[in-house]
């Protein structure tokens, strides 16, 4: 590839984002404002990608992103540990004590990533950083990547801008000290191939090889495949709906070899991981899925009808809220409970059309853009 010209050279602001694989939003978030970086301000940018946890902190906590997975199939236990540190004076005792075991971790990670502008997009990689770098002070940017339920450790009032997705969650922002002034409601960072899908969504459907006569059931567990996909895929299956059902399972091997082994009765198509997510959610008429706020932030861009079969306690408990107030979709813990949700979305169009009609009025297309130019704008290359 050819160099950039000296003088662009010289002019590229480095931008350091702190994500964590723990899950695969944050991953995805992450991506998604760089691209944005890229196509806004083509040549501008050089941007740096740190997993927090698993490049830096000393074990056990470099090992989070392989103690998520498992951690959340105890609720109860997890449930517990996020709410006991919910609170502005709670997390800041916790962080406070954990301070000393992560500071020269903390130390290399700035001294050996220098930038222009920190981007954190974890609730863990806020403070420690701000904390490390008191004198001599990069300019931080959080933005925050839980819709509704944020936890206090997300905020922390050192940081010059908190982006949030929703005005519940600037309230949350505000209650945890942070200026009014520095708190931007923008939405989740999306890819930029949500924004602008694929023309002809039959033609996707061709080439993944799914049937064009039948609405299609997306199900989608996160990046892990997490929570009971396998009994919900049976119970749909079960159902013998007029249907295609298409299930993700990330990156959850073990999952995908579940769902391969139903004795299945409807067209299907089970993928492990899938950097196709945009074209998949293009093609399909309805969205089975975990609470996850990456991906129903990108099934409302898509229009679908969102029927959502589990929840982890705390950070996602506000996500099923916020979908059912917004009559975009189901809250169905149950197993049956989705099948009757899915069973209405196949068999009733007008259903169907309704729920992905308020799906689109809250879907915010432009995040990731948007989020870009702030990032410019504070860094002196947009005003
Ligand atoms: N995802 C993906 N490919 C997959 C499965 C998931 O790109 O095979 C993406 C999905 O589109 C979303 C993210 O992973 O952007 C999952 O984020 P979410 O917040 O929904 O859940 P998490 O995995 O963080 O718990």
């Amino acid at each position: 590839m050819p160099a950039s010209p000296p003088s662009v050279q010289a002019t590229k602001k480095r931008v350091l984002f702190l994500f964590s694989d723990t899950g695969g939003g944050h991953r995805s978030a992450t991506n998604a404002m760089i691209e944005a970086l890229n196509l806004e301000f083509p040549g501008l940018f050089e941007c740096r990608m740190v997993d927090v946890f698993r490049d830096y902190l000393p074990p056990p906590l470099r090992y989070a992103p392989e103690i998520y997975v498992p951690m959340a199939k105890y609720p109860q236990t997890w449930a517990a540990g996020y709410k006991a540190f919910d609170g502005k004076r709670r997390s800041r005792a916790l962080i406070a004590s954990l301070y000393p075991y992560v500071q020269r971790a903390t130390h290399r990670l700035y001294r050996e990533n220098p930038a222009d502008l920190i981007v954190s997009v974890h609730p863990l990689a806020n403070t420690g950083i701000l904390r490390t770098m008191k004198r001599n002070p990069t300019p931080f940017i959080t933005v925050v990547t839980d819709m509704v339920s944020t936890h206090a450790f997300w905020f922390d009032r050192r940081a010059d801008i908190v982006v949030v997705p929703t005005e519940e969650a600037k309230e949350k922002a505000l209650g945890y000290g942070v200026a009014e002034g520095n708190v931007r409601v923008v939405g989740l960072p999306v890819a930029e191939r949500f924004r602008v899908p694929p023309p002809d969504r039959m033609a996707v459907r061709e080439r993944l090889g799914w049937r064009a006569d039948l609405p299609v059931i997306l199900l989608v567990g996160g990046g892990d495949g997490m929570g009971p996909m396998a009994r919900v895929a049976k119970a749909i299956n079960e159902a013998r709906l007029p249907a295609t059902l298409v299930a993700i399972c990330g990156r959850n091997e073990e999952m995908k070899a579940k769902l391969e082994a139903i004795d299945w009765t409807m067209p299907h198509h089970v993928y492990g991981f899938t950097t196709e997510m945009p074209d998949f959610m293009t093609a399909s008429d309805m969205l089975v899925t975990k609470a996850g706020p990456g991906t129903i932030s990108e099934g409302f861009i898509a229009g679908l009808p969102l029927v959502i079969y589990s929840r982890l306690p705390g950070q996602e408990e506000g996500n099923v809220d916020y979908v059912v107030a917004k009559q975009a979709g189901v809250w169905a813990p149950k197993v049956a409970q989705v099948v009757d949700a899915v069973r209405t979305y196949v068999l009733d169009p007008a259903a169907r059309r309704r729920a992905a009609e308020a799906s689109k009025r809250v879907a915010k297309p432009d995040s990731a853009r948007e989020i870009a130019r702030i990032i410019a704008g504070r860094v002196g290359v947009y005003n």
